[in-house]
């Protein structure tokens, strides 16, 4: 039945579908191709920075927590900001050189301390609220530029880029305050 159905298509129509649709394929992966390779280009140009970036705030909130991590990479997700695995593994997206200061220094803190707290219970929000007080507006903030698409495109505003500037180590915040709302990244 099927094998009728098939062979009563014009062979000429056949062909002339397959080639308009191979041509529209074609252009497609070109598309694809062309935008991976800015992708690639970018991140590729960017992950140092964002490394060095990484590190050194690392530094200066652990002299704080003095956790220990196995090792940290810096890659470039399509949706999250940064993560922390249970072999003590950190992982940034080399976006955040493109993000303010202070939420730059929120998603290193965060991930910083779930190397204490591997869960979003209150234990670790009041770790955090050590050294990022104002976590919760951090959180919106973030959330923000995710809807507009700030963390899964590869080229951001030129506002965006001004942050690339090394920010200054803000004061560690005293321990004592503590917010109660319970966000997650
Ligand atoms: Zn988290």
């Amino acid at each position: 039945m099927w094998y009728l159905a098939l062979v009563s298509i014009p062979h000429k129509n056949i062909l002339c579908y397959n080639k308009s649709s191979s041509m529209w394929f074609r252009k497609q992966k070109q598309r694809r191709r062309k935008t991976r390779s800015s992708v690639t280009t970018h991140y590729c140009t960017h992950k140092e920075a964002a490394r060095r970036l990484v590190h050194d705030r690392l530094a200066y909130f652990n002299t704080h927590y003095g956790f220990t991590w196995n090792r940290v990479a810096i890659r470039n997700p399509r949706r999250s900001w940064g993560s922390c695995t249970s072999l003590r593994n950190l992982n940034f997206s080399y976006k955040i050189l493109f993000l303010p200061p202070h939420l730059r220094d929120y998603i290193i803190v965060h991930e910083l301390c779930h190397l204490a707290e591997l869960n979003h219970g209150e234990a670790f929000w009041q770790l955090v609220a050590l050294c990022a007080p104002a976590y919760v507006e951090h959180v919106a903030e973030l959330r923000a530029i995710d809807r507009r698409g700030g963390g899964k495109v590869a080229y951001l505003t030129a506002a965006e880029a001004q942050y690339l500037a090394p920010a200054r180590a803000p004061a560690l915040p005293r321990s004592d305050r503590v917010q109660s709302a319970r966000p997650s990244l």
